[in-house]
C-alpha cells in the first residue's frame, strides 16, 4: 500500500498551484497578467503557455524562461509543474475559489500602486486573504513612475535599482518605508523582498513596473518559492476531485454552460456532477469538457476543443443539460461508483444554506443580494464585521419579491428597510416597487461603496430623528392666564409662567371637568407660535417670576375657543405625554432641571400617564 501510495505521488501526479490578482482599481493588475502572459516573440508558442477558461497556464518550463534574469546560477530549484493564474483579477474571483470557507487559491499576489500606497480595496482584500488564510506577495507596482526612472525591459528588479541616480534611489526609499508603515497599521509586516528572512512571518513586497517588465521575473520566482514554502505536499498530488463554478454563461450551440476551476482532481466526459442552483442542487452528466481552440486552429469550426478527460489544475468548461440557475462560487462535486448521489446533493445546498441560516435571529435587519456564492459570502463577512445585521439574503437579479421580502422591515425597523445589492441587476419593477414603498435598494460592485452608501443612509436617518424629536420634547409648564386677546384661531393670551418654563413649539392643553358628567376633559389648544414680552419676541424661554408675557398658540385643525370649550379661569399646562418624557430623556437629559422633572412627575396624573 504504502508503494501504491509512493506511485500515486510519482511526479507525473504533481499538481499546480493556484494564483489569484487581487488589489484596488487602476493598479495595474490586467496589465501585470498582460505582460506576463505575453509571448516572446521569437519562442512562438511562448513555451507552453495556454489560455485556458478563465485562467493562464503557466508550464515550469515557461516560468524558467521568465525567470532566468534572477536564477543566472540556476541556483533556485523548480518543484511544481507550471502554475495555474486566475486571468479575471479582483475579489470576485478569489472568493469564488472557495470549498467550505476556506480557498482554492493557493496563492495570491496583491497589487499596490507604489504611488498611491493602500487604498480601500487593497484593505478589503488584506482582509479576504487573511480571513481565507492564503498566502501571498505584494505586487509595488508602477515604479517606472518614479520621477527619473531608467528603464531596462524586462530585467531583474535589484539590477535596475542599481543602476538608478541617487535621487530616483532615495524616492524609492522613501515610497518603500511609507508602504511597510501603512502595511503594519494593518497588522502585516512587511519586507523588501530580498530582505525578507522569513517569508511564513513577513509579506515580501516586490517592486514590479507592468509597462517596463521590470520586477515581473523577481513576481513569479517568489510566487514558485512561497507556494513551495507553504504549501504543504498533499497539495500538489493529485487526488479527490475539487473543483469550483466560475462563470454561468449561455454560449450558442452549447446552451447554459459553467465555467469551473478544478483545483484537484480528474474529471471526465459523462461523469455524473452536482452543484448548486437557485432552487436547490443540480445533477446532472457532463456533456462535453470544452477548452479553447488554440489559436491557430480557430478557423477550424468550433472555437473550443473537446477533451474526453481533464486533470487538475486547469479552467474548463462544462456543457451538461440542466444548468439554468446554477450558481457562481458553488462547489462541483462528482458522484463516484460508490457514493449516494442524495448525500452529495445535501452537502452541495448545505453551501447555500450555510449562508442563508446567517441572518439575525431577530428578523431585524438589512436585505443582502449578492451574484455569487463567493461574493454573498464575502458581503455577509464584510456587514459582520461593520456590526451591520443582516435578516434576508438572496442570490440573482433583484425581484419584485424580494422588495417584498424587505418591506417587511418598514414596521418592524424602518431603518433597516433596506436593500444592499452587489453586482446584481435590479429589475424594473422591483426598483419602481421599491420606491413607491419607500424601500432603498443601494447597489455596487464594490463592497466598501455599499458600505458608505449605507453609513450615510444611517446617518441621515439619525439626524432625521433628532430634528423629529425637536417637537416631540415638551418641557413642562404651568401657565395662568391673566388676559385674552383672540379667542381663537389663534388664541393669543396673556400669561404668567407660574412653573416650569415656556418655550416655542411647547403643545399647550387645559384640563376641565365636564360641568354635566363630571368626567375630566384634556382640552388641546395646539403649539405656541409666538411668545412677545413687551411687544418683543424672545427667543427663550419665559419663566416664573419674570414679567407677563403675550402668548399665540395655533392649531392645525378646528381650534377650541374661549367662551366656549375653556375659560380665562382655566389653568394651561404644557401638554406632556409618554413619548415627551422618553424623548427629554433621551436627548435633553442635561437640559432639564430637577424642578421640571419633580414637575413632571406632578403633571403626570393630569394627563392620565402612567
Ligand atoms: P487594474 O484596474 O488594476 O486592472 O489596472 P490596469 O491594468 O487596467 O491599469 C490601470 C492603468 O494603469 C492603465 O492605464 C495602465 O496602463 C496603467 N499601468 C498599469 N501598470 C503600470 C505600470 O507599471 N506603470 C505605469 N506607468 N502605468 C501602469
Amino acid at each position: 500500500a504504502h508503494e501504491a501510495a509512493m506511485a500515486a505521488r510519482s511526479k507525473d501526479n504533481l499538481r499546480s498551484p493556484i494564483c489569484c490578482i487581487l488589489g484596488h482599481v487602476d493598479t495595474g493588475k490586467t496589465k501585470l497578467l498582460d505582460k506576463i502572459r505575453q509571448t516572446n516573440v521569437q519562442e512562438g508558442e511562448a513555451g507552453g503557455i495556454t489560455q485556458q477558461i478563465g485562467a493562464t497556464y503557466f508550464p515550469v518550463d515557461a516560468i524558467k524562461t521568465k525567470t532566468a534574469v534572477v536564477n543566472r546560477d540556476n541556483s533556485f530549484e523548480f518543484k511544481v509543474p507550471g502554475l495555474l493564474v486566475i486571468d479575471t483579477p479582483g475579489h470576485e474571483s478569489f472568493s469564488n475559489l472557495r470549498s467550505r470557507g476556506s480557498s482554492l487559491c493557493n496563492i495570491a499576489i496583491l497589487v499596490v500602486d507604489i504611488m498611491h500606497g493602500l487604498e480601500p480595496q487593497t484593505l478589503e482584500s488584506m482582509k479576504l486573504l487573511r480571513d481565507r488564510k492564503t498566502p501571498f506577495i505584494v505586487a509595488l507596482n508602477k515604479i517606472d513612475r518614479l520621477y527619473g526612472w531608467k528603464k531596462v525591459d524586462n530585467n531583474g528588479f535589484r539590477e535596475s535599482l542599481a543602476l538608478q541616480n541617487k535621487g530616483v534611489q532615495n524616492e524609492f526609499a522613501k515610497r518603500l518605508s511609507d508602504t511597510k508603515l501603512a502595511f503594519m497599521e494593518q497588522g502585516f509586516n512587511a519586507e523588501l523582498f530580498y530582505e525578507n528572512k522569513s517569508m511564513s512571518k513577513n509579506v515580501s513586497l516586490v517592486p514590479t513596473s507592468a509597462h517596463t517588465g521590470e520586477g515581473i521575473p523577481d513576481m513569479l520566482k517568489l510566487i514558485i518559492q512561497l507556494t513551495q514554502e507553504r504549501m504543504t505536499g498533499s497539495l500538489m498530488y493529485l487526488s479527490e476531485v475539487q473543483c469550483t463554478v466560475l462563470e454561468v454563461k449561455a454560449i450558442e450551440g452549447f446552451g447554459m454552460t459553467i465555467d469551473v476551476i478544478l483545483s484537484n482532481g480528474i474529471l471526465r466526459e459523462g461523469d455524473r456532477i452536482v452543484l448548486c442552483g437557485v432552487d436547490g442542487a443540480i445533477s446532472t452528466n457532463v456533456r462535453a469538457l470544452l477548452t479553447p481552440a488554440p489559436l491557430k486552429e480557430l478557423r477550424l469550426k468550433s472555437a473550443y476543443v473537446h477533451n474526453k478527460e481533464v486533470k487538475a489544475a486547469l479552467g474548463v468548461k462544462i456543457s451538461a443539460p440542466n444548468l439554468e440557475g446554477a450558481i457562481a462560487g458553488s462547489r462541483l462535486m462528482v458522484v463516484g461508483p460508490d457514493d449516494d448521489e442524495s448525500d452529495i446533493e445535501m452537502e452541495v445546498e448545505s453551501d447555500l444554506g450555510a449562508l442563508f441560516s446567517r441572518v439575525e435571529k431577530s428578523g431585524r435587519g438589512v436585505t443582502v443580494q449578492a451574484s455569487t456564492l463567493g461574493s454573498l459570502e464575502a458581503l455577509l463577512d464584510f456587514l459582520k464585521s461593520s456590526k451591520i445585521p443582516v435578516a434576508n439574503v438572496g442570490i440573482g437579479p433583484v425581484f419584485k419579491r424580494d422588495v417584498m421580502n424587505c418591506g417587511t422591515m418598514l414596521e418592524k425597523n424602518k431603518e433597516y428597510a433596506v436593500m444592499l445589492c452587489f453586482d446584481v441587476k435590479v429589475d424594473k419593477e422591483a426598483q419602481q416597487y421599491a420606491e413607491e414603498q419607500g424601500i432603498k435598494i443601494f447597489t455596487a460592485d464594490i463592497i466598501y461603496h455599499l458600505f458608505d452608501a449605507f453609513t450615510k443612509h444611517m446617518a441621515e436617518i439619525l439626524e432625521k430623528k433628532k430634528e423629529e424629536s425637536k417637537l416631540l420634547a415638551v418641557f413642562p409648564c404651568v401657565l395662568k392666564t391673566v388676559g385674552v386677546f383672540m379667542k381663537s384661531n389663534p388664541i393669543l393670551v396673556g400669561v404668567d409662567v407660574e412653573a416650569g418654563q415656556l418655550r416655542m413649539h411647547t403643545p399647550i392643553a387645559a384640563v376641565r371637568q365636564n360641568a354635566v358628567t363630571g368626567v375630566k376633559e384634556i382640552v388641546s389648544l395646539g403649539r405656541v407660535t409666538s411668545i412677545q414680552r413687551e411687544h418683543k419676541q424672545i427667543q427663550g424661554a419665559a419663566k416664573p417670576g419674570q414679567a407677563s408675557v403675550a402668548v399665540k398658540i395655533e392649531m392645525g385643525g378646528h381650534q377650541p375657543m374661549y367662551g366656549r370649550q375653556l375659560d380665562e379661569k382655566d389653568t394651561l399646562y404644557s401638554l406632556i405625554s409618554r413619548p415627551s418624557i422618553d424623548c427629554l430623556k433621551d436627548y435633553y437629559r442635561s437640559e432639564v432641571t430637577n424642578d421640571e422633572w419633580n414637575l413632571i412627575k406632578k403633571l403626570k396624573p393630569l394627563f392620565d400617564i402612567p
